[in-house]
C-alpha cells in the first residue's frame, strides 16, 4: 500500500486528486466544523468543489439530529447546502427500516433508545415507534418494572425492532426494556457505534458505548446503519447513484469515516487533520487504516 499523499501546499497534487473524483461524500463534524466553531475557509472550498461540478453529500453518524436540524446548522455556519445532501445515521436507520427491513404489520414498531434526531426521521419515514424522548421511560426503575417487564405486560406487542443510538437520557429502564424486545426475538439495529464523540474540546462517550450494556447483554452486535458499515454505503448510494470509483470519502476519523470508504472500494479517501485522528496513527508502520492522501484542513483544498 502506497504511504497517503500530504496535500497541504501541493497545488498540483491537490489538482490531480479532485480530478479523479466527481462525487465527495463529506463527513461533518472534525471536517467541517468542530461543535459551533466553523473551521477557516470551509464554505470557500466547498464553493470551488460545487464550481467544478462536484456533487457533495454530507454523511454524518450524529443521530441525536434529523437532516433537517442539519440543514438549519449549515445555515448556521453560513455553509450553502440543501436538506437533501444530508445523509445522517438516524435518517440512515429510518430508511433502512421503512424500506429495506420492511417487517410485517403487527412487527413493525420500533423501541427507541435515541434523542429527537432519531423520532424525526422516523416520523418523516411513517415508522411508528415508542421509547425515545417519551418522559414515560425518562425516569428510575420501580420493583414493579420488573415485574412487569418479565411477564411482558408493560411491553409493546408490535415491537419488533430495538433501534439503539446516542440518548442523553440512557437509564436502567431503558437498558431492561430494550433487552426484553431483544430476548424475544426483535431485530437489533444501531444508528451508529463511534466508541466517543468530541465536544467542548474533550471525548465523551458515543452510542457504541452507551449501546454497549445491550450488546453484552444479548452476547451479539447490533446491525450498524452508521459509518463504517456498508449498511450505511449502500443506502447513500441508493439515494445517490454514483460510481464508487469516482468518489471520495472525506473524514477526520480512520475508523469511521476512512474505514468507511476503503471497505466501500471508493475511488479515494481523504483524512482531514481538525479532528479525532492524528497523522500519526495512519503514518505508522503496519496502520490497519490507511487514507489515500491527507491535508492539516479542509480549508487547504484551496491550494
Ligand atoms: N454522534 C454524535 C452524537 C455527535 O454529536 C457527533 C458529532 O458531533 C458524532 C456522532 C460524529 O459525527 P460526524 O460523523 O459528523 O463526525
Ligand atoms: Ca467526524
Amino acid at each position: 500500500m502506497s504511504p497517503p499523499k500530504h496535500l497541504t501546499g501541493d497545488k498540483a497534487g491537490i489538482e490531480e486528486f479532485l480530478s479523479r473524483f466527481d462525487v465527495f461524500l463529506f463527513d461533518c463534524d472534525g471536517v467541517l466544523w468542530s461543535g459551533d466553531h466553523l473551521f477557516d475557509n470551509v464554505a470557500e472550498t466547498l464553493e470551488m468543489l460545487r464550481s467544478k461540478g462536484k456533487q457533495l453529500v454530507f454523511v454524518t453518524n450524529n443521530s441525536t439530529k434529523s437532516r433537517a436540524d442539519y440543514k438549519k446548522k449549515f445555515d448556521k455556519m453560513n455553509i450553502p447546502a440543501k436538506v437533501e445532501e444530508v445523509f445522517g445515521s438516524s435518517y440512515s436507520a429510518a430508511v433502512y427500516i421503512a424500506r429495506i427491513l420492511k417487517l410485517p404489520g403487527p412487527k413493525n414498531k420500533v423501541f427507541v433508545l435515541g434523542e429527537s434526531g432519531v423520532e424525526q426521521e422516523l416520523d418523516a419515514e411513517g415508522v411508528s415507534y415508542i421509547g425515545g424522548t417519551d418522559s414515560a421511560f425518562r425516569r428510575d426503575i420501580e420493583p414493579e418494572d420488573f415485574t412487569n417487564l418479565a411477564n411482558g405486560s408493560a411491553l409493546d406487542p408490535d415491537v419488533g425492532i430495538v433501534l439503539s443510538g446516542l440518548d442523553f437520557h440512557v437509564n436502567y429502564l431503558k437498558l431492561a426494556t430494550a433487552f426484553q424486545y431483544l430476548q424475544r426475538g426483535a431485530v437489533f439495529l444501531a444508528t451508529n457505534t463511534d466508541s466517543t464523540l468530541p465536544m467542548a474540546h474533550s471525548l465523551f462517550p458515543g452510542a457504541g458505548s452507551t449501546g454497549a450494556g445491550l450488546v453484552k447483554a444479548i452476547g451479539k452486535e447490533a446491525l450498524s446503519l452508521g459509518k463504517p458499515s456498508q449498511a450505511m454505503m449502500d443506502a447513500v448510494e441508493g439515494k445517490f447513484h454514483f460510481d464508487r470509483s469516482r468518489t471520495c470519502m472525506v473524514g477526520d476519523r480512520l475508523n469511521t469515516d476512512i474505514q468507511f470508504g476503503i471497505e466501500g472500494k471508493l475511488g479515494g479517501t481523504l483524512a482531514v487533520l481538525t479532528g479525532v485522528s492524528k497523522k500519526e496513527e495512519f503514518l505508522a508502520e503496519g496502520a490497519p487504516t490507511v487514507p489515500m492522501a491527507y491535508v492539516d484542513a479542509l480549508g487547504d483544498l484551496l491550494g
